[in-house]
């Protein structure tokens, strides 16, 4: 490791999940602890800033004193000015936390902005909130904080880009006693998660949804249950996927699961980054030159899969992505090569041969029908051309469908004209009929009865009303999860060389979209 981090596993022996109480009253935070506690958190932050009222002497030594066993305490009573909810004077929120630490609590969150003849006595978490940005000199910032008698040291940023997230983990990489580097925000939820692989003093994760006290704080149980926080370690390898939005990828789900089911000593993370191949560049530049982070794979999905092509170079990518002109998965090795893959096409082709027993060289002269003209179209028709079948594609926007047909050798037709069609085979690449239009369909039954097979590449909900209406008609279908399966499945064995466990990635997918399988 280039940067010295490996100096950090000395400094914690395991890095605390915290959670942070924001009830009204002392009594509500009593039992929220408690609660907390059951959950399996490490320490829980008693924020006196969300108290109605100022907690008198006993309250407060009531409420540390009736702590579950092995858990520990941080009093912190946050002033507005640092993002918190404290409005009264200050002498007030000093006692507070004076009266906190007599009472025995374990740490105390202290703003670095007061002076250190104010600090209570007892261990200081000596802090730095900004819920607005990075700040300019960051850098600086941490210094002041490292160099303090403080026992540990707290930076909080507000996030634009996962990259902000690896300076915050640098940070903690960098300094000379335990730290909490946080970076805020969507966009910075890898510095939450791999606090635990960096050997931070902890990461606050919320007892439920509406309990954060920051932006950007998982719950308890995704931190738990979907981002691995107990297996994760110093080894852990960290993979991601890309793109925006990226709140409802069900990515993390899938490859997490298959980790753990593989004991995989493997991590995978949601990356927002904005659209925009500048944007893409610069968090590529930042991940590949931190070394340290053990970055080892990437899913790439919309609006980045061009960008990705364009940053690898086309020459790290196989010959079907480069017709395609897209990519949706990267593996990074030790060095920092890069090597791209498309895992769409051959999960299509996959799905759609396996459904119907041919081989994919089968395909060869069959007549297929693509409704669409996006992303998803382009690498199915790529795949289809390549196979040598009979491509018609319509689609709403005529001149894209045209654009398509000309690259790859194959009819255009309008929307309008899906009437006619009478293919043996029919893939919807179109986003009609996912939910929530769950009852719209692209073809008619009457259209599906001359048709023999029919593909609907929409996998949310798994059974559309386009794969019900050619059931009844008599076809052979075949759903989008099929492909999204493939897919994922394609991703983990590029990246690990092992089989995947389809059939788990399979049930979670389902169980993502809430149906049993
Ligand atoms: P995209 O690039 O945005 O393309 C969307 C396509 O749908 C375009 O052809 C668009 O026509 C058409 N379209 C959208 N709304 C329409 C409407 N109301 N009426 C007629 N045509 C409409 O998206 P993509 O990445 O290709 O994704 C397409 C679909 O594939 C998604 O909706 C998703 O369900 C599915 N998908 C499946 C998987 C899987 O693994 N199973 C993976 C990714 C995506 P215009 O050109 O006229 O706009």
């Amino acid at each position: 490791m280039s940067n010295g981090v490996d100096s950090r596993s000395s400094k914690v022996a395991k890095s605390a999940l915290i959670v942070p109480l924001v009830q009204p009253s002392v009594e509500q935070m009593l039992t929220a602890m408690h609660q907390a506690a059951r959950m399996g958190a490490d320490m829980v932050e008693c924020r006196f800033d969300y108290l109605t009222n100022l907690p008198t002497y006993q309250e407060l030594e009531n409420l540390i004193k009736s702590r579950p066993e092995g858990i520990g305490i941080i009093a912190t009573c946050r002033p507005t000015r640092q993002g918190g909810k404290f409005t009264g004077n200050e002498n007030d929120r000093i006692s507070i936390l004076s009266s906190a630490a007599q009472a025995g609590a374990d740490y105390i969150d202290i703003e670095m902005d007061v002076p250190e003849s104010s600090w209570p006595d007892g261990k200081i978490i000596l802090s730095h909130h900004d819920f607005t940005s990075k700040p300019a000199n960051l850098q600086e910032i941490f210094n002041k904080l490292d160099a303090s008698r403080a026992t540990v040291n707290k930076i909080v940023f507000k996030a634009t880009s996962p990259e902000d997230a690896i300076e915050a983990l640098n940070l903690i990489g960098k300094s000379a006693k335990p730290t909490i580097a946080l970076a805020m925000g969507e966009p910075g939820l890898m510095s939450r998660i791999l606090a635990a692989k960096f050997n931070a003093f902890g990461t606050f994760a919320a007892m439920e949804k509406g309990l954060e006290s920051a932006p950007g704080q998982p719950t308890v149980e995704e931190m738990k249950t979907l981002y691995r926080w107990d297996a994760i370690n110093s080894e852990t390898l960290v993979y991601g996927v890309i793109g925006c939005p990226i709140a409802h990828s069900m990515s993390p789900a899938v490859h997490n699961a298959a980790f753990a089911a593989g004991g995989i000593n493997a991590v995978y993370l949601p990356l927002r980054i904005e659209a925009g191949g500048e944007n893409f560049n610069r968090f590529m530049d930042a991940a590949i030159a931190a070394d340290w982070l053990d970055l080892r794979g990437l899913s790439i999905t919309i609006p980045h899969k061009e960008n990705a092509i364009a940053y690898l170079g086309e020459e790290n990518c196989d010959e079907l992505s480069r017709q395609i002109g897209a990519i949706n998965t990267i593996a990074i090795a030790p060095d920092g090569s890069l090597r791209g893959i498309n895992t769409d096409y051959a999960a299509a082709i996959d799905a759609l041969c396996s459904a119907m027993r041919i081989k994919p060289a089968e395909l060869a002269g069959r007549e297929v029908a693509v409704i669409g003209a996006g992303g998803v179209a382009r690498a199915i028709v790529a795949a289809l051309a390549h196979y040598k079948a009979k491509i018609t594609i319509y689609n709403r926007t005529f001149q894209r469908a045209e654009k398509l047909a000309k690259e790859f050798g194959c009819l255009a037709l309008p929307l309008e004209k899906v009437e006619q069609i009478s293919h043996e085979i029919v893939i919807n690449c179109t986003s009609i009929g996912m939910f929530p239009n769950v009852d719209e369909s692209v073809l008619t039954e009457e259209v599906l009865s001359r048709v023999r097979v029919v593909f609907d590449t929409v996998y949310n909900p798994p059974r559309t009303r386009l794969l019900e209406l050619a059931e009844k008609a008599g076809c052979l279908t075949v759903s989008g999860v099929e492909m999204f399966v493939n897919q994922a499945a394609g991703q983990f064995e590029f990246w690990l060389g092992v089989p995947a466990p389809r059939e788990l990635i399979k049930k979670t997918v389902l169980d993502r979209l809430n149906i049993s399988s």
